[in-house]
């Protein structure tokens, strides 16, 4: 730098002192240095860009040449000489312009930015840059001051501000609160709000140096004293309490305060919080009357202790009040049953975090009273505020009775059912052994019963016969048990009606000794008995044991008795079919058995009869002829109908010789047969075969059987003149055949029982048919062996009977 640029450098730094620092006001001072800026460097184009206090923008607050602008900033990092052009604001580059930009900082902290597109020349271009960058570290401290100056004066407007804001704040609080606020000092009210003088009916300039005990309740005046005093002389800080004040009007009014000792004007003073709590205690009042006579136990639970009981609750559990109140909720809980302690314990936790619902507020519980009973209760939670604080109530209701009403009626139920479905099986059953044992077993398994048995005596002519039948824990050859129910059999009136034995060993048991020797020598100790009754005749016994003492309950008595008598009839039932099915089998036995007993001697018969008709034997006149023929017809009658019979017997699967046939040849065949005997009985006969029908695999011999009978029957039946159709055709994978007359009928009731052996429909006394009635279940009998169907159909009597056949195919 040249001597002559030095001394303008002096200058122009002095003028820059007499033109900036001399206010605090920032805009002031930044246009100062712009102004200086413009008149001794004369740049083209220069900026000013501050810092923020955030350090984190540029803010451009000054631009030469001048225009207005409105809070451009960037971002701190970005180049400055970009972000201007992209505003617009720099001035176009042009050649050999020489821009520079110079940082404003003081105590190493960057303030701000100066900017300069120079006008100068290259020559003297350094020595600006040197004056600038004077020029701005005697800005730097300049704006440093002001900002210095700014915070603290933003700092002191705050507090200031805070300030006024609290106290109104307090004073207000103070002065409108809905509790009462006072001060005292030297015994004398210093300060009382006005709702701490509306709790006594007075305005606060009447309390004020007065004595606070004047309006304390005489019976609580030694109390207060005493806190006072305590505070006063700094023995304890703070304090809370009850007790009462005067109103007024005379009346007490209960107060809770929260008093604390604090320094008021440099002496101990008390500054109190006073809260008017006559509703609360009023409504604790009214609620403890309530509670007290409440038929309800209630319960207070709070911090997991029990902090109050009603009378009603030790009623219920018989304890005393020593032994609920103030004592741990844990403790009182050991009369809950342990099964149902944890509902409990999750009740009241429910309750009180207030997680709870209408359905989980209530459950069932049972407890031992303290005599020692088993109780059923119903526990209702409810949160309520006790003493001013969470607690839960707990509602106790005795509802034993009716839980056992409910259990009563459930076992009913049970019992009902179970007797439906042992009557059912009892009822369905077709062999006396499996009802038995099924039956026993249902019984034992519902009841819960080890031992069971069942004995069936056998018929009074046939007494040895006995159904026997053991079931669980006991073997079924013990000689012990055939021991017992032989007792039960021949001590007179021991089971006329149930027994009931709850303890064999009970002496007060009007048991028979041997009986009782008997089940303690089994190990049974309690045993239930009931007589199996068929026809008022004691047909047998079922008995449960058990191996420990058991009081048996009515319903069980009620039911095993039930299911006893339903049992003996049953027995009585299967043992009537069983001797019918013998009665019926010794019956055909007899009938076989005749039948070829009379089948010799009528062989001999009709081959004399034969000699005699053929003269050989001699000769013979009219009279000896027409009575043998009558004599030989008769007897082929009646070995036709043994051979009926006896072919009804030997009858079965074996017995067909099945070939293959044409239906249509066959019915020909056997229209051909009968038409003379339809002709002689002056009875017309046709036979309709219109389809040509495939063949039939079956016995022809016996089908011939079939159609003999129904045609003998149709002409039977058949008045004369009447006529008798023969159909046949196929349907459905069947070949149906039917024979229809147009005769007597059959009632409907009849229609089929006429297929039974040796049923006939009564035709009254005006007309008698000869047979024997074993004709249609001897056709019935050949159609189902063939795997067929047999029925007959008929508008009622008078009106003809059609019979159908059908034959699978
Ligand atoms: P029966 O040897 O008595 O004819 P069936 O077994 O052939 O024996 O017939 C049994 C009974 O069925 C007859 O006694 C009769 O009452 C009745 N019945 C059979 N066929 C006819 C018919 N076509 N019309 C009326 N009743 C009939």
């Amino acid at each position: 730098m040249s001597e002559r640029a030095k001394e303008r450098f002096v200058e122009i730094l002095y003028e820059l002192t007499l033109a900036v620092g001399t206010t605090l006001d920032l805009d002031h001072e930044v246009n100062a240095f712009m102004d200086w800026l413009a008149q001794s460097i004369r740049p083209r184009f220069a900026s000013l860009f501050l810092v923020d206090d955030a350090h984190q923008f540029l803010h451009l607050v000054a631009v030469h040449p001048h225009m207005p602008l409105q809070g451009e900033r960037l971002p701190m990092g970005v180049d400055p000489w970009t972000w201007l052009r992209k505003q617009g604001i720099q001035a176009e580059e042009q050649d050999g312009v020489q821009q520079y930009a110079v940082p404003i900082s003081a105590e190493g902290q960057v303030l701000g930015i100066v900017c300069l597109v120079s006008s100068a020349s290259p020559e003297t271009i350094e020595d600006e840059r040197t004056v600038v960058e004077a020029g701005a570290g005697y800005f730097a401290p300049v704006l440093r001051n002001i900002w210095r100056y700014r915070t603290l004066e933003q700092q002191v407007a705050e507090r200031t501000k805070a300030l006024a804001q609290s106290e109104a704040m307090f004073r207000a609080l103070v002065e409108q609160a809905v509790v009462g606020v006072y001060l005292i000092q030297d015994d004398q009210f210093v300060y009382v709000n006005q709702a701490a003088a509306d709790i006594v009916g007075r305005t606060p300039e009447e309390l004020i140096h007065r004595n606070p005990l004047d309006f304390v309740h005489p019976d609580d005046r030694a109390l207060v004293a005493q806190m006072l005093r305590r505070r006063q002389r700094g023995e304890i800080d703070a304090a809370h309490y009850t007790f009462r004040v005067l109103h007024r009007d005379g009346h007490a009014v209960h107060v809770e305060v929260y008093g604390k000792g604090i320094e008021y004007q440099g002496k101990r003073a008390i500054l109190g919080v006073l809260l008017d709590i006559s509703k609360r205690v009023q409504a604790e009042e009214a609620y403890r009357a309530l509670v007290e006579h409440s038929l309800q136990g209630l319960i207070i639970i709070q911090d997991d202790r029990i902090v109050f009981a009603n009378p009603a609750f030790l009623r219920a559990t018989g304890l005393t009040g020593a032994e609920v109140v103030d004592r741990p909720l844990e403790e009182v809980l050991t009369i809950v049953h342990p099964e149902d302690r944890d509902a409990v314990c999750a009740l009241s936790q429910q309750v009180l975090s207030g997680d709870i619902s209408p359905a989980t507020s209530t459950i069932k519980f049972r407890y031992r009273r303290a005599d020692g009973q088993m109780r059923w209760g119903r526990a209702l939670g409810g949160r309520i505020l006790y003493r001013g604080k969470p607690a839960v109530q707990v509602a106790l209701l005795d509802i034993t009775r009716q839980e056992e009403a409910r259990q009563q009626l459930e076992r009913y139920t049970r019992f009902l059912e179970l007797g439906n479905t042992i009557v059912h099986n009892i009822t369905h059953a077709t062999e006396i052994h499996t009802l038995l044992s099924t039956t026993l077993e249902l019984l034992m398994e519902h009841l819960e019963v080890n031992m069971g048995a069942v004995w069936v005596l056998g018929h009074p002519e046939q007494p040895s016969t006995v159904y026997r039948v053991l079931r669980g824990d006991i073997a079924e050859d013990d000689p012990r048990v055939h021991e017992i129910v032989q007792q039960f059999r021949h001590i007179p009136n021991v089971l006329d009606r149930p027994m009931v034995i709850a303890d064999v060993l009970d002496p007060q048991q009007t048991l028979p000794p041997v009986l009782q020797e008997g089940l303690s020598a089994l190990g049974i100790r309690a045993a239930l008995a009931v007589p199996l009754f068929a026809r008022a005749q004691r047909v047998g016994g079922l008995a449960l044991a058990v191996r420990e003492a058991r009081a048996w309950t009515r319903e069980e008595v009620i039911l095993v008795e039930e299911i006893g008598t339903e049992m003996g009839m049953a027995v009585e039932r299967l043992r009537l079919i069983a001797d019918l099915e013998e009665a019926l089998r010794a019956k055909d036995e007899m009938i076989q058995n005749v039948s070829h007993e009379l089948r010799t001697p009528l062989t001999m018969i009709l081959g004399y009869t034969e000699l005699l008709q053929e003269g050989i034997l001699g000769d013979l006149n009219d009279d000896q002829r027409e009575a043998l023929s009558i004599v030989h017809r008769n007897a082929g009658r009646l070995r036709f109908m043994i051979d009926r019979l006896l072919l009804l017997q030997m009858l079965d699967e074996r017995t067909l010789e099945r070939s293959w046939f044409s239906p249509t040849a066959w019915l020909e065949e056997v229209y051909k047969r009968w038409l003379p005997e339809y002709q002689q009985h002056n009875v017309n006969l046709v036979l309709h075969v219109h389809d040509p029908l495939p063949n039939i695999y079956g016995d022809r011999h016996l089908l011939d059987e079939v159609m003999d009978n129904l045609l003998h029957n149709a002409q039977k039946f058949s008045p004369q003149g009447g006529t008798v159709r023969v159909r046949a055709w196929v349907e459905k994978e069947e070949l149906y055949i039917a024979v229809s007359d147009e005769g007597v009928g059959i009632p409907p009731d009849k229609l089929d029982r006429i297929f039974d052996r040796f049923y006939q429909v009564s035709q009254g006394l005006s007309r008698r048919f000869d047979g024997m009635g074993i004709g249609l279940a001897l056709c019935r009998e050949i159609v189902e062996l063939h795997g067929g169907r047999i029925w007959a159909e008929s508008e009622g009597e008078g009106k003809g009977s059609t019979f159908y056949v059908a034959l699978p195919l």
